[in-house]
């Protein structure tokens, strides 16, 4: 029988469709391998074309000359095409219904490696490593401009989850509001610890520790699971143990941690599923919430293997045809220490 469940941490519902069930590897895109290569010369993100992106902002290894072709690991770059620009000022109006704020804030790109043929999947952990350093450093730092309330930092692998440069990269957007999305886990959140005096991730994490049905992986500080009402086939949750509001509150050793722990999860899902499009983003607290002892931070992971349809748009409900339980036992099964080069 189908049956509904709510996601603990954002009170949203989801329809697990056990009669439209599928078996996890019935999703698998069976997409022909590609030959990619390593290098493009038109690429703008490939080394030796740094001058054609604008002015660099950093890089790894660090080095005075901004664009310069010496070599590097990561490069963040400003967004050619920002959403957002540094330029203005957030000044807000409202005039009768209207509301508006200048498109004050910033859009940059990381790229994650000189390797055009590179994706996160199967990197090194050690350049997993290194471009979770480069959001952090920008995190930390665009956390500390007043004007700024919010960064997301998120990851386009495929034209079907956005991705337009074909280049490995990530991008962050910080933008002069909190997004109501994010706003209205912050208010469950906060509503939670009001009547439990607990974090409910925190708390929600133990109890998925202890039931295990879910879980991916664990690792000394993190944990990759299904949330038991996953939305989406496949979508997969990676919580740090210790409790951290605000992603900019990784240790180096966390990183380090981190970096193997996401490596292994989108090398899972790029064997078992056969390299489908994805998204990730980094689910922080606002700047501000550094010591909030009510909220914490995570990785969310979503292979696009479904489309949105009208049932989605028209209720924010989403209609999920893979057990979580099943999804979690097909990706803990899913090798792949020979396939990628850890
Ligand atoms: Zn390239
Ligand atoms: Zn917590």
């Amino acid at each position: 029988m189908p049956e509904l469940r709510q996601n603990f941490f954002t009170k949203e519902w989801v329809i697990i469709a056990t009669e439209r069930a599928k078996r996890p590897e019935e999703l698998a895109t069976h997409r022909p391998a590609q030959t990619v290569p390593s290098f493009v010369e038109s690429c703008p993100f490939c080394p030796g074309n740094e001058n054609k992106t604008p002015p660099e902002i950093m890089r790894y290894p660090a080095n005075g000359n901004g664009n310069s072709n010496a070599p590097w690991t990561v490069r963040v770059i400003p967004n050619k095409f920002a959403a957002l620009s540094r330029e203005t000022q957030p000044t807000r109006s409202l005039q009768d219904v209207w509301r508006r704020i200048e498109g004050f804030g910033f859009h940059e790109v990381i790229i994650d490696s000189p390797d055009h043929a590179a994706c996160m999947a199967l990197l090194r952990d050690e350049q997993v490593g290194d471009i979770l350093r480069a959001y952090k450093e920008r995190y930390s730092l665009l956390s500390m401009d007043r004007r700024i309330n919010h960064v997301t930092i998120f990851k386009n692998h495929g034209a079907d989850a956005g991705a337009s440069l074909a280049h490995p990269h990530s991008q962050l957007i910080a933008t002069p509001v909190i997004p109501s999305q994010v706003r209205h886990r912050l208010h469950e959140a906060l509503r939670h610890y009001d009547d439990d005096g607990t974090c409910m991730f925190c708390h929600m994490v133990e109890r998925e520790v202890e039931e295990q049905t879910r879980i991916v992986q664990k690792s000394e500080h993190f944990v990759a699971m299904e949330v038991f009402a996953s939305a989406t086939p496949f979508a997969t949750h990676i919580f740090p143990l210790r409790h951290m509001a605000s992603f900019g509150d990784i240790s180096a050793a966390e990183i380090a941690d981190l970096a193997r722990v996401l490596r292994s999860l989108l090398a899972k899902i790029y064997v078992g599923l056969e390299n489908p499009d994805l998204n990730f983003t980094i689910r922080s607290g606002p700047s501000d919430y550094a010591s909030a002892r009510h909220f914490h931070w995570y990785v969310s992971v979503i292979p696009r293997l479904t489309r949105v349809a009208g049932f989605e748009l028209g209720s924010g409900m989403f209609i999920n045809t893979v057990l979580p339980e099943a999804a979690a036992e097909f990706l803990r099964g899913v090798k792949v220490e020979k396939a990628v080069g850890a």
